[in-house]
């Protein structure tokens, strides 16, 4: 298998992307993976096909390749869409404006469950902010997902601190809560 079936293979790259090299660097320990965009292109708000008007370069870090870190690097169109104006198109791979990939950033917030935040930066080597950035990300995400509803029943508490006279109030739905 040539080096770019392999990469192809591996990244799960789909048309129309397609891998066009694979350029390892032994000194620095880094792999980028330049990937082309061979195909019509849509807007990104309505999907209609768009003439490109240009392109822009991109570069996100994947999973590593053993000791390598892997990167996959594309100049990815711009569409000019009559409704929406001049859009970057989305890549399969990656959020909007992350420079992760999906799956690295899954990866991250996998370690964030089990290991200290600093531990997470020193594993996956990016900065404190870059650790941040795919946390809020994912924080994003999940209150996309969550979905609105009117609370029937609540439960209201109020548990002093340290024996002071400080209180806090808990208020819990109460259907919401594990049955026992
Ligand atoms: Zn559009």
């Amino acid at each position: 298998m040539r080096d770019i079936e392999l990469y192809a293979t591996v990244l799960g790259t789909l048309p129309p992307w397609k891998v066009t090299e694979a350029n390892l660097d032994v000194g620095e320990q880094v792999v980028d993976v330049p990937v082309a965009h061979e195909g019509t292109a849509t807007c990104p708000v309505c999907g209609e096909q768009t003439p490109r008007c240009d392109t822009r370069p991109r570069r996100w870090r994947h999973l590593d390749l053993c000791q390598y870190r892997l990167f996959i690097m594309a100049e990815v169109p711009r569409v000019n869409c009559p409704t929406h104006g001049v859009r970057q198109i989305t890549v399969p791979w990656a959020e909007e404006r992350s420079g992760f990939t999906a799956l690295f950033e899954q990866c991250v917030i996998a370690w964030l469950r089990k290991l200290s935040f600093g531990a997470v930066v020193r594993r996956m080597r990016i900065s404190w902010d870059e650790v941040d950035g795919i946390m809020m990300r994912a924080v994003g995400r999940g209150l996309e997902r969550r979905t609105k509803r009117v609370v029937r029943f609540i439960g209201i508490d109020e548990k002093s601190i340290r024996r002071r006279h400080k209180y806090f109030t808990i208020v819990s739905d109460l259907e919401g809560l594990p049955q026992l």
